[in-house]
């Protein structure tokens, strides 16, 4: 079990986040989840990992485009689980589009969302993780940090963005107990996935089918795509004593999409 004891996963209501926040509190640490959905399905969840694991999990609806929410939240979770050890960014967004065609408001959500939050909830947090000497930051980034692919540019510089902030947050805690890594998916079947393949489908011309088959996969050398208890796994052991050495990195769990 991890010596970390409290954590808070942004946009964790749906897919990748509440894979990661299931992995945490199989793991033994209180959750404060956080994203939007149905109000009575979102507390069935919280109670469902609560009663399964034993575990306090608490939820929060800060819209993470919102600076002032976002430090409500974090206050919201130490005054609720006491600390917050373990920091997860994950909220995210998408949307494909040709970039001369690509909206400005969806390029400003997506760089709200995606990257600029991150810096929020990060700020909101580091003096008392320095003070405590010790804190986990785990920014879900993407394949898409690392390497580009076409109608996807704020998705793209954003992701790319918070890699730079991962590798600088992980210098200016490297002597304070505190480490921030990158996880970088490839592609993982959750509900911001179904929704951009009639997208893709549409900017490409193609058909929904084969947008799965020679888009989606085809980025995978393995032809299967992740999956979201592979990516808590990898987020649980970032939180471990064995990765005490681990900060600024990058994680590709992406099936070998950038090794090509
Ligand atoms: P998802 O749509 O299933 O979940 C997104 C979560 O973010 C939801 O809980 C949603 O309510 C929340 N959210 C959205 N906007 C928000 C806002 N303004 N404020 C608060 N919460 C908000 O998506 P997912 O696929 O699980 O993606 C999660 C993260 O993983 C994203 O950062 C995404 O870029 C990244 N990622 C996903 C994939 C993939 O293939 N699915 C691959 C690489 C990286």
């Amino acid at each position: 079990m991890s010596a970390q004891k409290n954590a808070l996963v942004t946009g964790s209501t749906s897919g990748i986040g509440l894979g990661v926040a299931e992995a945490l509190c199989a793991d033994g640490m209180n959750v404060m989840l956080n994203g939007f959905g149905d109000a009575d399905e979102i507390e069935a969840l919280r109670t469902r990992l609560s009663e399964r694991y034993n575990v306090t999990v608490c939820y929060n609806d800060a819209d993470m485009t919102k600076p002032d929410q976002i430090r409500g939240l974090i206050g919201d979770t130490v005054s609720k689980l006491g600390s917050v050890d373990v920091l997860v960014n994950n909220a995210g967004i998408q949307f494909v589009s040709p970039v001369e065609e690509f909206p400005e408001d969806k390029w400003d959500a997506i760089i709200a969302i995606n990257l600029s939050s991150a810096f929020h909830t990060i700020k909101a947090v580091f003096a008392d993780m320095k003070l405590r000497g010790h804190g986990r930051i785990i920014n879900i980034a993407s394949a898409h940090g690392l390497v580009a692919s076409p109608y996807k540019s704020a998705y793209v510089a954003a992701k790319h963005g918070i890699i730079g902030l991962t590798k600088t947050i992980a210098l200016e805690g490297a002597e304070h107990g505190v480490t921030c890594n990158a996880i970088c998916p490839g592609y993982v079947r959750t509900p911001l996935v179904e929704k951009q393949i009639p997208d893709t489908a549409a900017a490409r011309g193609m058909r929904e089918d084969e947008v799965v088959q020679k888009v989606i996969l085809e980025a995978q050398p393995t032809k299967q795509f992740v999956t979201v208890e592979q990516i808590g796994a990898l987020a649980v052991f970032l939180c471990s004593h064995a990765a005490a050495q681990i900060t600024g990195a990058s994680h590709q769990i992406d099936g070998g999409w950038v090794a090509k």
